[in-house]
């Protein structure tokens, strides 16, 4: 893992709710399920990266489900703005574990990382 240390620090994933740095640790990616590999956050935010980038849809209403404690009908009462608040990491590559600018948007089909976190 020393090429962690190389990372410029902008390259670094960080939850964009609290900036807090998140590994890809054994444990999360045994949760991946499909296309999804899903974090927690200590802050409580949940971060569901959808590879393909086109499951967005999906990807919101499997955080909202996590968050949720996986209760499907408090996550379907879930107002945007008003129970919940979405932010997305741009140019995140699973590949590398890395942030990578604008190159890789979640436009581009390389994946989209959404954070969702219950007000
Ligand atoms: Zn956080």
């Amino acid at each position: 893992m020393y090429h962690q240390f190389m990372r410029r620090d902008s390259e670094i994933p960080r939850c964009p709710f609290c900036r807090e740095p998140f590994n890809r640790p054994p444990a999360a990616q045994s949760k991946r399920e499909g296309d999804f590999f899903k974090w927690t956050c200590s802050c409580r935010a949940v971060g569901i990266f959808d590879s393909t980038g086109s499951n967005l849809g999906e990807a919101l209403m499997e955080g909202l489900v996590l968050a949720s404690g996986d209760d499907w009908d408090k996550a379907l009462g879930l107002e945007e703005n008003k129970d919940y608040q979405i932010k997305h990491l741009e140019g995140y590559s699973p590949l590398e574990h890395r942030v990578r600018g604008g190159r890789f948007t979640y436009k581009s089909g390389r994946g989209a990382f959404i954070f969702i976190k219950l007000l």
